[in-house]
């Protein structure tokens, strides 16, 4: 029954990771607002936004 074993431990790690929250990725502090992000991309994406509001101080509400 070697084969049922390893097919039980592939489920747990599927398991594993499946229960582990995405906590484990660091998280990228903004420079300009120290809001934490998950990933570069979001980091950069949110730095966007603080460009686009530098440029328009004022009248966003949304
Ligand atoms: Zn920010």
């Amino acid at each position: 029954m070697n084969g049922k074993t390893a097919i039980e431990k592939k489920r747990q790690a599927r398991k594993a990771r499946a229960t582990n929250p995405p906590g484990d990725i660091p998280l990228i502090p903004c420079p300009t607002c120290s809001r934490k992000l998950r990933a570069r991309i979001g980091l950069f994406s949110h730095l966007c936004t603080h460009r686009q509001t530098r440029s328009q101080t004022q009248g966003l509400d949304h």
